[in-house]
């Protein structure tokens, strides 16, 4: 991933009065848009001339000044060093089946882990001798917990349980809606099955955004992604399997700033507090969910037993590779929607919090929409990837931060 500075700088406009605009690494300055001013239009609302020139897209920056900034939101990935914990374990006479610590992109690959552990635990000899009638329990209640009980229903499995400690509120939740399998910590021997994952789940997200997964009346949709280049994105591995290839483009936010990125075009919006009710609203009818804290799996009255308990799965497992890595957002009101139909995310520099963690900085917005709120409360902006960050040190100054960031990123 690339860190991007950004600076200011003085330009003379024709009227050869001094003005200060932003200058972020990967700029296009604004003379070279007005020398493709004449371009054609095309359908994404932007312009190009012959290829190889990029293409200019006019992006109405959001509103950030205070009045426009809703909730401020903390939450906590779960991190795991080296990889995801994928993987089939017998304890006694229990299979737990673990699927953990898929940092900041569980979404991402929700659907697709989900039945890549499902069909780890199905191939063992003690998931041969599970029929589908037998108690099967899943811990946790985030998206990686719905999903895995959500693929064992679709397997035909009669009688699972969800146990949670907590189902609302939860990171799950909390998540911006980016698919792009990014913020991981994975080995290089893993990155295929990562990638294979991931295109699974692409898979399932564009069918909901195309309509085609019955029990998904909304919560994905096709949108432009933004990125700085194609590396930051950790998409290039869909393309050819899954996504069309990234176009250079530059986006031009109407006040005298561009910028220079590249556009996947079919880059897909999850969102996220949607796609969890409608995750809860099916398995009410399918499934039980009981509210507790396990200690021990071995409390459960299970023989297979699915291990998503996110950071708690940390603990369970005396797991000393989970980390925590704490993102903050700021959720928007009172905004124009259709301006904001597309996902950027630029990263910029590293640093420590008050708190004296380590955090990786960066700007991205998502067009997420929190059910029950205004139909203009459109808009979440991010965000910060503080390693070790825990409600203990909320960090609360990277608020601010974040929204510096992201006026400078657009040159407000
Ligand atoms: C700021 C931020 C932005 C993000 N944006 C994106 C994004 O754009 N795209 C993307 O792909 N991903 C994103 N993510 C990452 C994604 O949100 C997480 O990877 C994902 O939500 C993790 O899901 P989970 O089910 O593992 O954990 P959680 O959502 O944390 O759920 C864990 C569940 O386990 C339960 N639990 C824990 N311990 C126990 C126990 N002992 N007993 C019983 N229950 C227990 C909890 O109560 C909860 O129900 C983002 C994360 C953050 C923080």
């Amino acid at each position: 991933m690339s860190t991007n500075s950004s600076r200011e700088e003085e330009t003379a406009p024709a009227s050869g009065q001094l003005t200060r605009r932003t200058v972020i690494a990967g700029f296009v300055g604004t003379a070279s848009v007005l020398a493709l001013a004449a371009c054609a239009p095309n359908a994404a609302g932007g312009s190009s001339l012959a290829s190889g020139v990029p293409e200019i897209r006019k992006i109405v920056p959001p509103r950030l000044d205070t009045a426009y900034l809703g909730e401020k939101v903390l939450c906590y990935r779960p991190m795991r060093k080296g990889a995801p914990n994928m993987s089939v374990d017998v304890v006694g006479n229990q299979l737990i089946a673990h699927n953990y610590g898929h940092g900041g992109s569980g979404w991402t690959l929700a659907p697709g882990t989900a039945r890549y552990v499902v069909d780890l635990a199905e191939a063992t000899e003690q998931g041969k001798a599970v029929s589908k009638t037998d108690p099967v329990y899943v811990v946790g209640a985030g998206v990686i917990g719905l999903f895995t009980a959500y693929e064992l229903v679709q397997r035909g499995y009669t009688n699972v349980t969800v146990v949670a400690d907590k189902f609302e509120k939860l990171t799950s939740h909390n998540a911006g809606g980016l698919l792009a399998p990014v913020s991981m910590d994975n080995a290089p021997e893993i990155q295929k099955i990562i990638d294979q994952i991931g295109i699974d789940a692409y898979k399932f997200y564009a069918r909901v955004a195309a309509g085609d997964e019955p029990n998904f009346p909304g919560g994905a949709k096709i949108v432009p992604s933004y990125f700085d280049t194609r590396e930051d994105s950790g998409l290039e591995p869909y393309v050819g399997q899954v996504m069309k290839p990234a176009k250079d483009v530059v986006l031009d936010f109407g006040n005298g700033t561009t910028r220079a990125m590249v556009a996947y075009d079919d880059g897909i919006f999850m969102d996220t507090a949607v796609m969890m009710h409608a995750l809860r609203a099916y398995l009410d009818a399918h499934v039980t969910f009981e509210q507790r804290k396990v200690v021990d799996f071995a409390e459960l009255p299970g023989a297979l037993v699915f291990d998503s308990a996110g950071l708690g799965s940390g603990a369970l497992n005396g797991d000393g590779d989970v980390v925590s890595v704490q993102g903050h957002l700021i959720m928007l009101k009172d905004q124009v929607p259709e301006d904001l139909q597309s996902m950027i995310l630029v990263y910029f520099s590293e640093g420590t919090t008050q708190a004296g963690q380590k955090v990786k900085r960066s700007f991205y917005i998502f067009p997420k929409h929190l059910p029950g709120t205004g139909v203009n409360d459109v808009g979440v902006v991010g965000g910060t990837f503080v390693e070790g960050g825990t409600s203990e040190t909320p960090n609360e100054q990277e608020f601010d931060t974040l929204i510096a960031g992201a006026k400078s990123f657009y040159g407000i």
